[in-house]
């Protein structure tokens, strides 16, 4: 069977520059598939490439087998691509709750979208914030009120773009429980980050990118020691 989210050799150009350069990446279900890499590796523009946002020069994108690299964002996120932003994108005057149905009431989950939020913001301990409105909050929940939209839509991949930039220690150790939960669902986690600690708890493999290529590719442990990782990322910080 093929994985549930395969990347086959992408290349994206801004210019004449390349920001992805043959990329492969394949992210199964049940599993948490991390992705690092120093600041401009190309890994905010691969998510754009998989969700969607960004056409590549060449190389294609598959879910479940099925090539979707033609697909508009829309088409690919009722098929179950969900993704964050690390820019958030939140509605900052509405509230939490609003942020969240208004993602659901375009998802696969529209008919229950009301029932889908509340369950949501009970799963991300949202429900006690769910009146305030986003622009007001710390940015650890800001972040997390950007992955309930994600989640609200049901995705079968979900793709987090530093989610953990902003949460405290307990926000993501919380954070970390939430992803190894998802997965254990059968959600394909793709997880951008640059919390170290984070990213070698919860990923089953990680994928090392660095100037727009695939560096390094392993389960954590082996990820620790590779000596192109650490000069590429691990020992810049
Ligand atoms: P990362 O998320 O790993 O920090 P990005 O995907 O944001 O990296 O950026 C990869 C490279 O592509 C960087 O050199 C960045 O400057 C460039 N880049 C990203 N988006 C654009 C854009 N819209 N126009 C031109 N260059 C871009
Ligand atoms: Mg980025």
């Amino acid at each position: 069977m093929p994985p549930l989210l395969q990347v086959d050799e992408i290349t994206v150009a801004f210019g004449g520059r390349r920001a992805l350069d043959g990329v492969s990446l394949a992210a199964e279900a049940g599993r948490v598939t991390g992705l690092i890499g120093p600041n401009g590796a190309g890994k905010s523009t691969l998510f754009d490439t998989v969700s969607g946002l960004r056409r590549p020069g060449t190389g294609r994108v598959r879910l479940d087998g099925r090539d979707i690299t033609r697909e508009g964002p829309a088409r690919r996120a009722r098929r179950g691509l969900s993704r964050t932003f690390q820019h958030l994108e939140l509605f900052g005057r509405l509230s939490v709750r609003d942020n969240l149905l208004v993602a659901a009431e375009l998802g696969p989950c529209h008919r229950r979208a009301a029932r889908t939020t509340d369950a949501v913001l009970d799963r991300l301990g949202l429900t006690g914030t769910a009146e305030a409105p986003t622009d007001a909050l710390p940015t650890g929940i800001a972040r997390l009120v950007e992955v309930g939209r994600a989640l609200v839509q049901e995705p079968r991949v979900l793709l987090l773009d530093e989610p953990a930039a902003g949460q405290d220690a307990e926000e993501t150790e919380h954070f970390a429980a939430l992803l190894r939960s998802l997965a254990a669902e059968g959600t394909a986690v793709v997880l951008v980050e640059h919390d170290m600690s984070l990213v070698m708890a919860v990923c089953d493999e990680v994928y090392v990118l660095d100037l727009g290529r695939v560096v390094a590719c392993g389960p954590p442990s082996q990820i620790q020691q590779d000596e192109t990782v650490l000069a590429a990322y691990l020992g810049e910080t």
